[in-house]
């Protein structure tokens, strides 16, 4: 049996530097991407668009402390879940 692991996002924004100048461009790690741009302010205008085209996650999934489980804002988080769950059980009793 095989797991399909869900797809991570993982946006940034890439330097390259070509014939005519500087280019700026955004990429995901899950194949998106968008236009070259002469700014960096206009790709990350492209990577803000993606960010906001993502499911939103419920908040009972959403991550509380994102450095410590390494969560972006746009993925749901187990870990926190649970806590939630367990802490609802706590304060039904
Ligand atoms: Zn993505
Ligand atoms: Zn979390």
């Amino acid at each position: 049996m095989t797991t399909v692991a869900p797809v991570r996002h993982r946006p940034t924004i890439t330097r390259t530097a070509g014939d005519v100048g500087t280019v700026y461009r955004f990429v995901c790690s899950c194949g998106a991407a968008g236009e070259e741009h002469a700014a960096r302010r206009m790709a990350q205008v492209d990577l803000n668009e993606h960010v906001l085209s993502l499911p939103k996650v419920p908040a009972a999934q959403q991550c509380r402390i994102p450095r410590a489980h390494g969560r972006s804002a746009w993925e749901p988080c187990g870990l926190c879940a649970n806590q939630t769950s367990l802490f609802d059980l706590e304060a039904g009793q």
